[in-house]
């Protein structure tokens, strides 16, 4: 009995450590719609320097189509530039596309300035795997807030697997120096791409 306990509980330790035994695969996919959040007259948050999400969203956006792209996926941007897009408009490229899924980039913002990390969102339970497969990743970079579910717009209205990522928070001083390095949002870049292609089987 005793030996079946120990068995039990390194079985459970090991399910712990490696952390991804339950999160499973979404599948195989070649095309990536990479949503960059907000733009034009949606600004998107606005951090106590004046500086912009949708500007960080579209820098960051066009960083993983790269890295997207040298690791063979086909990548669509659903904006390329400071203009609007509707959100219905975002949802129903990757509905048009076959194979495809998609990943929203944006930035978080709080009234309170202490409030920190990253978070991605997922809607279906079927995107459950992209979502926590980039968290897994994203959270090697900062706090850990979780894989969570949400009725976003981009996400409810998907009909391919679909995640949204919160990349940090604009409103918290240190974080906001930290995402004004172009290293760190390549570094982030990275990790969304990374969680992407572990996502797939
Ligand atoms: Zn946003």
């Amino acid at each position: 009995m005793l030996f079946v306990t120990r068995l039990f509980q390194c079985v459970l330790v090991a399910a712990v450590l490696t952390g991804c035994s339950s999160i499973g695969h979404i599948g195989r996919f070649s095309t990536v719609v990479v949503d960059a959040g907000h733009g034009g007259v949606d600004r998107g948050a606005r951090a106590y320097d004046g500086s912009l999400e949708k500007n960080y969203t579209l820098d960051t956006a066009k960083r993983l189509e790269k890295k997207l792209r040298a690791r063979g996926y086909h990548v669509i941007m659903t904006r390329k530039g400071d203009y609007f897009v509707p959100l219905p408009t975002r949802a129903s490229v990757s509905n048009k596309q076959w194979g495809a899924i998609f990943v929203s980039i944006h930035y978080n913002d709080s009234s309170r300035r202490a409030a920190r990390g990253v978070e991605t969102y997922y809607y279906s339970s079927r995107s459950y795997p992209l979502a926590a497969r980039i968290q897994q990743e994203i959270a090697r970079l900062s706090v850990n807030r979780g894989t969570k579910r949400a009725r976003f717009h981009v996400l409810r209205n998907n009909t391919k697997p679909a995640a949204l990522v919160e990349l940090g928070f604009l409103s918290n001083p240190q974080e906001l120096k930290r995402i004004k390095s172009s290293r760190y949002r390549d570094n982030l870049a990275e990790a969304v791409a990374r969680g992407i292609s572990r996502s797939a089987r």
